[in-house]
């Protein structure tokens, strides 16, 4: 250890260990505060003049000024993200938010048209000019079945894509620490199926052959998706990996949806096109309450705005009138919505403050 290297163990008067969950993005960090005095340099009651020490006449006195040199320093690991946290009860269902990390993505295209002046209030960017982009699923414990709405980047990435964007892959760790198997998920539903939200629907086995990650799953996606998905246009073909569906679809475990739908009792998709033509939601309704897993179509609290679109939606025109549809549902009924690529806050109540302008209001 660094502490070990640069000084020895006597020199260190008292360890603190502490262990804190932070409220906005959900890390569970353990750490350490060590207090020491330093060798060299201000303290070991260098205490630095020879003028104040003869003037110190206690030994109390010289304790006293020897202690204020005394270093304190923290040491922080964090040990998992978005694991086990931020669950809520909807009615008699229990959502949970399981993340696949996060990855960089470049502040102009997360925006669209919206200029950086703008953004980079709500937003951090880095020297690249890159965002951090969250990778959201949502668990939904129906009591009957587990319902997986989305499934993150996965770990199949190429060489290529791994570059641009990384390949976090903490799916799969996050649901095993949460004490969910593979076998426990009755359903996946994709809203739909560009790389970051269907990645975990497959793996690769020891044999390296593409077998479905959730043996036991349903899957389901808009058919009209998966049609676009067989001959994209070159604008987003890079985010078309066939090995996260085609599979599924060959063997009949991915079924094939025409437009609004109930899945199971209390969970339906529904269709807003704008980002693709038929990225779809997910509704989640029991006792009263309503959740919406809204996906690309608001990706994050910093895109509530009607015209705050992604450069990367195909039809923005239509992301508008989709949001105009979806608010004019979700701000009277309440709905708290989910939001796939926020980082800090998977969800939040979108309302209109006095001057009629879209607000998120956390949980
Ligand atoms: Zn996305």
């Amino acid at each position: 250890m660094v502490l070990r290297r640069r000084r020895t163990s006597l020199e260190i008067l008292s360890v603190v260990v502490f262990s804190k969950i932070h409220r906005d993005c959900g890390t569970w960090k353990v750490g350490l505060f060590y207090f020491y005095r330093p060798s060299s340099g201000l303290g070991r009651a260098q205490v630095p003049t020879h003028g104040l020490r003869r003037g110190l006449h206690s030994a109390a006195a010289r304790r006293l000024v020897s202690a204020a040199f005394v270093v304190c320093r923290a040491v922080v690991f964090p040990l998992w993200q978005t694991c086990c946290m931020h669950r809520i009860t909807v009615g008699d269902f229990e959502l949970t938010i399981f993340s696949d990390g996060t990855y960089p993505l470049d502040g102009g295209a997360f925006f669209g048209v919206i200029p950086k002046v703008m953004w980079s209030r709500k937003v951090e960017s880095d020297e690249k000019n890159y965002v951090t982009a969250g990778l959201n699923s949502l668990l939904i414990r129906t009591g009957k079945q587990n319902v997986l709405v989305e499934t993150g980047m996965g770990n199949k990435l190429s060489e290529r894509m791994v570059k641009i964007f990384g390949q976090p892959a903490k799916l799969f760790d996050h649901l095993s620490a949460g004490g969910i198997s593979p076998e426990d998920i009755d359903i996946v539903i994709n809203t739909h199926l560009h790389f970051d939200h269907c990645g975990w629907n497959t793996i690769r086995n020891q044999d390296g052959k593409i077998v479905p990650t959730f043996p036991r799953a349903k899957y389901y996606v808009q058919e009209g998706e998966w049609q676009y998905a067989r001959e994209p246009s070159p604008r987003d073909a890079i985010s078309y990996v066939p090995e996260n569906y085609d599979p599924l679809v060959q063997s009949g475990q991915m079924t094939l949806v025409k437009g609004d739908q109930e899945i199971v009792p209390g969970i339906s998709v529904k269709v807003f096109p704008g980002h693709t033509a038929h990225m779809q939601a997910v509704v989640v309704t029991s006792g009263g309450q309503t959740a919406c897993y809204i996906s690309d179509l608001i990706p994050t609290t910093a895109h509530i705005d009607l015209v705050w679109g992604m450069a990367f939606d195909l039809f923005p025109l239509q992301t508008i009138e989709s949001k105009k549809q979806c608010y004019a549902q979700s701000v009277p009924g309440r709905w708290l919505m989910v939001f796939t690529h926020d980082p800090k806050t998977p969800w939040a109540y979108v309302e209109r403050d006095g001057l009629g302008k879209m607000v998120a209001r956390g949980i």
